[in-house]
Order: structure tokens, then C-alpha cells, then sequence
């Protein structure tokens, strides 16, 4: 009986990773709970600002995801022992482009996304 419900357990699974296997890109990317998946109309397409220096693309994508060296992701981390911005307040990868008096950039997530010549100069002088 412990076999069978276990076998049973194991197709079920199988059969799952075989439907997720065969659904698109697209359609896994619609499903799924991606952090600011507003700010992409396309994921099958290049994104802009894909042609920038690696350090730039790689920091431009850290504030896409929310997953950066930010106060509170290095203590989610383990470290630090504190998730505060200088500035006081919570510290996260958002907070740094949207809120931060001493960061943030004057426009917004997507026009971090949009990868426009202000957006590229605010990444640049950012990640320096
Ligand atoms: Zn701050």
C-alpha cells in the first residue's frame, strides 16, 4: 500500500514536470510570480539595455529582480546584521531606485527598464 501511494506520488509528478516541460517560454513566464513582470511586454525578446557593459546589464537586471547587494538582501543573506539605507529606512533594491532621498533616480522602475541615456548615466554613477 506504501509502495502504491508512493508510485502514485512519483506519476503525478512526472506527469507534471512533463507538462511543464512542454509549455512555452511565454506561457511559463505568465504562470509563474515573477518579481515586476510588468516591466516585460516580451520575455522571449531581448531586453533593453542588453547591449550594455556587463556590470551595467547585470546591475540594471539586480533592481528588475530585487535581488542585489542591498541592505536587506545582504541580511536575508547573513551578511550583515542590519538591513538599514544610510538614508534610515528599510533598505532594499526598490528603495534604492524609487524612494531613497539619497539614491534614487528621478523616474521610476521602468524608466530604469527602459535603459534611456538617464537611466544608464544613473546606473553608472550608482554602481562606481
Ligand atoms: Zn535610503
Amino acid at each position: 500500500m506504501w509502495i502504491c501511494a508512493d508510485i502514485t506520488s512519483l506519476l503525478s509528478m512526472i506527469n507534471l514536470v512533463m507538462s511543464v516541460s512542454s509549455c512555452s517560454t511565454l506561457s511559463l513566464f505568465n504562470v509563474a510570480q515573477v518579481v515586476n513582470s510588468h516591466l516585460v511586454c516580451d520575455p522571449t525578446i531581448r531586453q533593453p539595455g542588453f547591449d550594455l557593459p556587463r556590470q551595467q546589464w547585470s546591475l540594471m537586471n539586480r533592481f528588475r529582480t530585487e535581488q542585489g547587494h542591498c541592505g536587506a538582501c545582504r541580511r536575508k543573506w547573513r551578511l550583515t546584521d542590519t538591513d538599514l539605507c544610510p538614508c534610515g529606512e528599510t533598505q532594499t533594491m526598490s528603495h534604492i531606485v524609487k524612494s531613497c532621498p539619497l539614491t534614487k533616480l528621478n523616474g521610476s522602475l521602468s524608466q530604469l527598464h527602459s535603459a534611456d541615456e538617464d537611466a544608464v548615466s544613473w546606473l553608472t554613477s550608482y554602481g562606481s
